[in-house]
């Protein structure tokens, strides 16, 4: 739990989260158009999705069924029948004047998520429901200097709205929270999670409270794209709202946006209430009846769950909570390691994975489905280490240069004469010609400034050009430099 310090004491925060998942589907959810992103505008439009008059939607299965698999990967409840409510709003890039949705009949119920803390503990939050939902199109401010132009692509895509409860203390909690979520959904192929192109995008739930004292009146800020303004915003907005409430004032209800440039909050419209919305069920729609065998077949299907996998990795690789949650928050990741590590020395292979390659990607802002090196070349770099022909602080310039020239280890090791010098005669001459050098320092050692053994292995190593075998060098060392 985050303690925000006030001028008048400290407050605590409440955070809900609605996340709003595009379902990955080639078609929309009520007509057979293109859900594919990026097309030029109006070209992926069916008479549904520009609501003709006398148009019928007609249900898509596969969006349904990946609503389901989402459902079941959330360790949710299953509604075997829900039903779709239209919710009455007017918008410019909204033709039907509402949208379908789901109402108090949703597809999926209560479930929870496990989500991992930066300093290694988990928390659950609890989900509130799934329900599946139509996207609108979009309004283009800045296409024209006088005009709004509508294009329609997206209008009718199929949503996931998924509702936590609100259990969120921190921002922290929040990050955390979207992080799984996206990882989950992206495991079982249902969302994929992309929040620059919009698929993923949440609406966040803030209000300040006395430490443990009641709930306070919430602000929603809509459409927050990313980890990073998820976790922003929060922040903003619960400093906002303390200040606001010790200078006297009052939160009220309201829906916020949030600025990306200015960094901050701004009331955008006071919150409609549920029954703004005269909600009632479609009439186009009958009620959306599952068979248990078919959803059971979808649990069968499931793949293993991002939880599983790390509490596997921790078993049976003997990984930290932290090293096994960032190898399994994405399943190209988790198989890379896995094929990685066969075989080879489990740890050794979580931190030059984690540490080295994937801190290299990183800095380029890509991830493992990027990578130049394979998992084998990975792996040869370690067995080089593992068997002793190069130590790992050579083995650190050598995967700079296969990231910069795609050449093995082996043959870099080769081609630039990498070997461990492990040759104790090879060794030895090195050590004369240092102690030679700095004979006023072996006189010192020898009467008793034992320090100076630090510096001895430090002066041979370098003159080694990095290659002596440590521990050679400290042992051949000790006994040269005995008086
Ligand atoms: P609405 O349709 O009005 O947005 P929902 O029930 O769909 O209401 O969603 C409300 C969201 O707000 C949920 O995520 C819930 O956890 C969260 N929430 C409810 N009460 C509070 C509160 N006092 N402070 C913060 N978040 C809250
Ligand atoms: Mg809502």
């Amino acid at each position: 739990m985050a303690i925000y310090e006030g001028r008048t004491g400290d407050w605590g925060i409440v955070v809900g989260l609605e996340v709003h998942a595009q379902i990955t589907s080639a078609s929309k959810l009520f007509s057979g158009s293109s859900a594919a992103f990026g097309a030029e505008a109006n070209t992926q439009v069916s008479m549904v999705d520009s609501a003709m008059p006398g148009m019928l939607p007609v249900c898509n299965a596969y969006c349904i069924e990946q609503a389901l698999r989402t459902g079941l990967a959330l360790g949710a409840q299953i509604n075997l029948r829900s039903v779709f409510a239209r919710k009455n709003y007017f918008y410019a890039d909204l033709p039907q004047g509402y949208q379908i949705s789901q109402y108090d009949q949703p597809i999926v119920g209560e479930g929870a998520i496990e989500v991992d803390l930066p300093d290694g503990s988990t928390k659950t939050i609890r989900i509130e429901r799934l329900h599946v939902e139509q996207d609108a199109g979009k309004s283009l401010h800045d296409q024209h200097p006088t005009k709004t132009y509508i294009d329609l692509n997206r209008s009718g895509v199929a949503l996931m709205e998924i509702v936590s409860k609100p259990d969120i203390r921190s921002p922290e909690e929040a990050a955390a929270y979207v992080k799984k979520l996206r990882t989950i959904l992206r495991y079982v192929g249902t969302c994929d999670g992309n929040m620059e192109e919009g698929s993923m995008r949440c609406d966040i739930n803030v209000s300040v409270r006395r430490p443990d004292a009641e709930f306070g009146t919430r602000c929603e800020i809509k459409n927050v794209n990313s980890v990073r303004h998820v976790f922003q915003v929060i922040e903003f907005e619960a400093r906002r709202q303390i200040a606001l409430i010790e200078d006297g004032g009052e939160v009220v209800q309201e829906t916020r946006l949030w600025d990306t440039k200015k960094g901050e909050t701004r009331a955008m419209r006071s919150k409609e209430n549920a029954h703004d919305y005269r909600y009632f069920p479609d009439p186009d729609l009958p009620p959306l009846m599952l068979s248990e065998g078919f959803v059971e077949n979808i649990r069968k299907s499931l793949p293993e769950l991002p939880d599983a996998k790390k509490q596997r990795f921790m078993a049976d690789y003997g990984l930290s909570a932290y090293d096994a949650t960032i190898l399994i928050s994405e399943q190209a990741r988790a198989d890379f390691y896995e094929e990685l590590a066969k075989g080879r020395d489990f740890k050794l292979c979580a931190n030059w994975f984690i540490t080295e390659l994937l801190g290299a990607l990183n800095k380029s802002g890509k991830d493992i489905g990027d990578s130049p090196i394979s998992a084998d070349q990975l792996g040869d770099l370690v067995d080089l280490m593992s068997n002793d022909t190069i130590s790992g602080r050579i083995a650190k310039d050598v995967f700079a240069l296969m990231l910069e020239t795609g050449k093995t280890a082996g043959v870099i090791v080769e081609e630039k004469g990498l070997r461990q010098v492990t040759d104790t005669g090879a060794l030895e001459a090195v050590i004369d010609e240092v102690m030679a050098q700095q004979a006023d320092k072996v006189a010192e050692y020898r009467s008793g400034k034992d320090k100076l053994f630090g510096f001895f292995v430090g002066q041979v190593m370098k003159a080694s050009g990095g290659k002596a075998n440590p521990g050679m060098l400290n042992d051949l060392l000790k006994k040269k430099l005995a008086p």
